[in-house]
């Protein structure tokens, strides 16, 4: 390895979806090499022939590419090193696997799948750890050749060695030991003769010439297993960090019955991958002040691994939901209505129907109220479309005898003003009041009520003048004779 090059992966199985977990795996890997200077590069573990799933890795890629994790070397990003996709570098793996056998360090065995069964079983039975128990390793050379002229099918296992410490030093968990007794004679290459995680992850990462191995804490157990091929091959160990769990509110491990757990999932929903990553972000790292709001580039600035913490990350909705609130409301208003656009094209309303000035009139008056994108059609339906229902409680509250009166009053006042701005008819209303001899709030809600069917939103007048004269001494006239 070329010394003090930061080389590091993100190396997902595809399984159909990219769990947030994954993401937060990415975004470390990329925030450290963004860091560093180093290299980020993408790897398909895809050796599972039974969890193969079509189009995963497409969906992979393209779901990484929306949050703006760029990597520099991967499927469709050639390098060096590649290919960098496992399903391609089989023989890689297999040559590999040769080598150790004739160093004595892995062996071959013959066991078929109903003797391991009938083993572990018993096992079980006397409590005891489930562990190969090496019947072949006693093979002779003789009789394992026979095996193989006879076409017998075998796996190749590592050959752990025996009362062994096993000992590695993890950046954010400090220095780990396991037993090698703990350790099961892990199989490498399957009988079908493609490697297991273990052999291909090793490998590759050797050959990739990865500095740092920077993955999820689940893989912590796997670890003594992996440092054990590095020693058996005689390589380098690269520096390994395992990062905290991500956790349910409940502290229970973060799992699909609590909430989403699909990256895609989010995106669908209309957060904005800026958010998603920042959450992401501190699910775990702590940037060492009480800053709470970065985007990607201020976060590959401020990144470290010695600022990851051990304890499990809180999956909080909640912070992701305001977090969806500041990014938004930091969002240039061309982006704010191009994406607004595209939404009411989805949802019906149509986006053809309102002009550019028109619905950057809709965003300033919303932008302090709104978290996502679909709140300007949830929260404010009535800067597209006049209220199809008066909501009641607010009728009850707020509509009296006499408003249908004042409303009147109020709509013939408007009507005298010749193009209105938000002070003229703040202005008429004030007359109104004052000629009725009532009090402001006589009109003022009232008139809400009329333009919006709601009680509460952005300032009144602010609505008025968006939606302009006309619409306002419609919505008036059609409030006067609908709420009874
Ligand atoms: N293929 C493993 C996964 O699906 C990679 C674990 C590792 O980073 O070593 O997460």
């Amino acid at each position: 390895m070329t010394s003090g090059t930061v080389r590091v992966r993100f190396a997902p199985s595809p399984t159909g979806f990219l769990h947030v977990g994954g993401l937060r795996t990415a975004l470390f890997n990329f925030l450290f090499a963004r860091n560093t200077g180093g290299k980020f590069i993408l790897r398909i573990e895809d050796t599972d022939r039974a969890r193969y799933v079509e189009g995963a890795v497409q969906n992979l890629i393209n779901t990484l590419k929306w949050s703006g994790l760029d990597y520099d070397e991967g499927p469709d990003a050639p390098g060096n090193y590649g290919p960098y996709v496992q399903s391609e570098r089989l023989d890689i793996y297999r040559k590999h696997v040769d080598v150790l056998l004739e160093k004595g360090t892995a062996y071959r065995c013959f066991c078929t799948p109903e003797r391991l069964e009938s083993m572990r079983k018993e096992q079980e039975k006397k409590k005891l750890q489930p562990k190969y128990d090496r019947t072949c390793l006693r093979l002779s050379a003789k009789e394992i050749e026979d095996n193989i002229a006879a076409g017998k099918p075998f796996v190749v296992r590592l050959k752990v060695p025996d009362g062994e410490t096993i000992r590695f030093s993890d950046i954010v968990r400090g220095d780990v030991e396991f037993m090698s007794e703990r350790v099961d004679d892990q199989v490498l290459l399957k009988s079908d003769s493609f490697p297991t995680y273990h052999l291909a992850n090793v490998v590759d990462d050797h050959l990739m010439e990865i500095s740092h191995v920077i993955r999820g804490e689940e893989w912590l157990s796997s670890t003594p297993k992996h440092v054990l091929l590095y020693e058996a091959f005689g390589w380098k160990l690269p520096k390994f960090a395992h990062l905290p769990l991500l956790l349910n509110p409940d502290k229970s491990k973060l799992s699909k019955r609590q909430g989403d757990v699909a990256v895609e999932d989010y995106r669908d929903k209309g957060y904005l991958k800026e958010a998603l990553v920042n959450f992401i972000a501190l699910l775990g790292w702590n940037p060492g002040d009480d800053r709470e709001i970065f985007s990607l580039e201020e976060l590959g600035k401020g990144f470290s691994l010695e600022k990851v913490n051990k304890s499990g990350a809180v999956f909080n909705v909640e912070k992701l939901n305001w977090l969806n609130f500041q990014h938004l409301r930091r969002k240039p208003d061309g982006n704010v209505l191009s994406m607004l656009k595209d939404h009411l094209a989805k949802t019906g309303i149509g986006s053809t129907r309102y002009s550019d000035a028109y619905l950057l009139e809709v965003i300033a008056a919303m932008r302090e109220r709104v978290s996502f994108i679909k709140d300007f059609t949830e929260k404010s339906p009535y800067f597209f479309l006049p209220p199809n229902e008066y909501d009641p409680a607010v009728v009850k509250k707020r509509w009296k005898p006499q408003s249908a009166e004042y409303l009147k009053k109020l709509g013939d006042e408007f009507l005298k003003l010749e193009n209105p701005q938000k002070q003229d008819y703040e202005n008429a209303l004030h007359r109104t009041a004052e000629s009725l001899n009532v009090g402001n709030s006589e009109l003022i809600h009232p008139l809400r009520l009329a333009v919006s069917g709601m009680g509460e939103g952005p300032g009144l007048f602010d609505i008025v003048s968006v939606i302009g004269k006309e619409e306002t001494i419609t919505r008036i006239n059609s409030a006067i004779e609908r709420i009874k």
